[in-house]
């Protein structure tokens, strides 16, 4: 039996269990030489999938409607007409939301296990891990004694940036949703201060308060009303790092951010949007530095596993209320 997940509805707002639906097949796909039979083991639920659930132009085209839903899995193979896997073998790639489908192999990836838990590819070892450490030192250029604000900071990408500016010497302020994910980036993470936005009324003068040099560098994960009150607190020659902008992800209106032309030019600062692909090249340096701070204990990780390809819609959908603590997966 295989199951797969559809996309129903282009989500109107925040997306719906209604906006997916669920197909089941009784036989299992059949594979042809060159071809492989792929059994799902861990699903990535990821911000950005909400992007390609829209009909708008971006950076990767948007999913069809009635057509699997796509995101970072990883899988074992358990029949092979390919020479390059074998019987066993677990891999990565982008793939649909199914139990089971076949691959002429192209795009995947071999991960082992014993290297790191197979789920650790999906993030730290994988897409948020190389975004973590790509955007910030790419376009954020991190220099020992500056310091770091990063929102959206106990999630996959967040926890990652906040961990790695501590490593190059960074005052690292972390912006998060609750009390214990505050407590979580500084105890887990070491993170030296944290915001919950949730509690606090003067976000602007909570990051003047946590950040008194200023703040050389801002790792946006979030955008709107976080990111204005960050803009007031920049100094001159920041950098601030558009890797995402999940608050605003499910507006239906246009949002009213402040305009940031003033601040930029008041404090000669860069701006930029950061896209992981557009790195591809340095995604070996990337991981070698990952895989070793892991193996050295400087740098750890935060999951959250849900159980059940069932739960995937919902786990997606989670993420919006933050329920995850770094990196939302689905154990299949
Ligand atoms: P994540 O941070 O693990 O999960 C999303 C988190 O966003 C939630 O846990 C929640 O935490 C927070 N959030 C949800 N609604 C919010 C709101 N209205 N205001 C502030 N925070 C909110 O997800 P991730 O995979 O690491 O991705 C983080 C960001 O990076 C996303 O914007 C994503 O699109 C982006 N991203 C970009 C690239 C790229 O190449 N550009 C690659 C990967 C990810 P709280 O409890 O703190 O609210």
């Amino acid at each position: 039996m295989t199951k797969t997940i559809l996309l129903k509805n282009r989500p109107k707002g925040r997306p719906t269990t209604s906006d997916f639906e669920f197909v089941t097949e009784d036989n299992d796909p059949k594979i042809s030489d060159g071809e492989l039979l792929l059994e799902t083991t861990y699903v990535s639920v990821d911000p950005y999938l909400r992007g390609r659930m829209s009909d708008a132009k971006s950076y990767v085209p948007p999913f069809e409607l009635n057509k699997p839903i796509q995101s970072g899995v990883i899988a074992k193979v358990v029949a092979s007409k390919n020479s390059k896997f074998n019987e066993g073998d677990f891999v990565s790639g982008m793939l649909d939301w199914k139990t089971k489908q076949v691959s002429n192999g192209e795009g995947l990836l071999k991960v082992d296990g014993n290297k790191a838990p197979l789920s650790a590819y999906l993030g730290i070892l994988g897409m948020t891990g190389m975004t973590a450490y790509l955007g910030l030192n790419e376009i954020g250029k991190p220099k020992a004694g500056e310091t770091l604000v990063v929102s959206g900071a106990a999630g996959a990408v967040g926890s990652v940036v906040g961990q790695i500016g501590k490593i190059l010497g960074l005052r690292v302020i972390g912006v998060a949703g609750t009390d214990e994910k505050i407590e979580m980036l500084k105890s887990k993470f070491g993170f030296d201060a944290g915001i919950n936005y949730n509690t606090t009324k003067d976000i602007k003068g909570a990051i003047a308060e946590a950040a008194p040099n200023g703040v050389d560098i801002y790792f946006d994960n979030v955008g709107g009303p976080i990111s204005d009150a960050l803009l007031f607190n920049i100094n001159k020659f920041a950098r601030i790092v558009i890797c995402g902008a999940i608050s605003v992800y499910n507006e239906t209106e246009l949002p009213k951010s402040i305009s940031v032309q003033p601040f930029l030019v008041k404090n000669s600062a860069l701006m930029q949007g950061f896209i992981v692909s557009n790195y591809s090249d340095k995604f070996p340096e990337a991981m070698k530095h990952l895989s070793g701070w892991l193996s050295e204990e400087k740098l750890t990780y935060s999951e959250t596993i849900v159980d059940g390809f069932d739960n995937i819609p919902n786990a997606f959908i989670d993420l919006f209320d933050g329920k995850n603590k770094g990196k939302m997966i689905v154990k299949i």
